[in-house]
């Protein structure tokens, strides 16, 4: 049996139990860069862990892991594809659960949180809020080969929220395009980076700034009013005086 098992943002907490379960009854764990030591250690002592993120600083081609995950699904053991978030949202999970269908093997999707809605839960910052936003938008920030362009200036008049996952090298580009298609320089841009680990970093700016704003990567882009938002409790002192 296979499982594409969602991993959550990087804190190991926010696996879900299923995927926990999976991971611990693994024989083998073949897992993105993305993927944090944290839920690496989760997996049963004994499994072979897999790294496919990266081999000698190129990318492993999608066809090479499809062809791993077919062969490892076909020696029967238990196979966890173990990817950073949700599996299907922008990782590629589609192609793989494709590949496994056409191969005619068993498999399962486990959901995971993915960073769409964990990096501005982590700073504070909720994508939908009553009387500011009814809407929010994800959307990739990378132009792939041979794919259908982003309509921003679209995006632009949808309102609400957006939130632009693989957007940190393309974020001038991506301002000045909704700027644009109509949204304000001041609208406020809250950049959340490795949300929920130990180097998570908010950055705030507006879209305008957003160019000259340092962000490190991997990053989530939020775009909007409500990226303006802190709502998090105060430091215990803080809080005293206000009881
Ligand atoms: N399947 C993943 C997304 C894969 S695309 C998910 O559901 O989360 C990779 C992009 O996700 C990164 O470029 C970045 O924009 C975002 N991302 C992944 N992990 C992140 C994290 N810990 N903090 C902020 N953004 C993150």
């Amino acid at each position: 049996m296979i499982s594409l098992v969602g991993a959550g943002p990087g804190d190991p907490e926010l696996l879900t139990v299923r995927g926990l379960r999976r991971l611990q009854a693994a024989d083998v764990v073949v897992h993105d860069a993305l993927v944090g030591t944290g839920v690496l250690d989760l997996a049963r002592p004994g499994a072979e862990l897999v790294d496919v993120g990266k081999r000698a600083g190129q990318p492993v081609p999608q066809e090479l892991i499809n062809t791993l995950l077919v062969e490892l699904g076909r020696q029967g053991r238990q196979v966890v594809r173990l990817k950073g978030g949700d599996p299907f949202v922008f990782g590629r999970g589609g192609e793989e659960a494709q590949a496994l269908i056409d191969a005619g093997l068993d498999f399962e999707v486990v959901p995971g949180v993915s960073s769409v809605v964990a990096a501005p839960a982590a700073a504070g910052i909720p994508v939908t809020h009553r009387g500011v936003s009814a809407a929010f938008t994800v959307v990739t920030g990378h132009r792939q080969r041979g794919e259908q362009p982003v309509d921003w200036a679209a995006l632009a008049r949808v309102g609400g929220t957006i939130v632009v996952l693989m957007g940190v090298a393309q974020r001038g580009v991506i301002a000045g395009e909704l700027m644009a298609g109509g949204l304000p320089a001041d609208t406020p841009v809250a950049a959340v980076s490795s949300a929920t680990g130990a180097d998570e970093e908010t950055t705030r700016t507006t879209l305008g700034q957003l160019a000259d704003t340092p962000v490190t990567a991997p990053a989530t882009l939020v775009i909007g009013a409500v990226a303006a938002f802190e709502l998090r409790s105060l430091p215990v002192g803080a809080s005293a005086n206000r009881r």
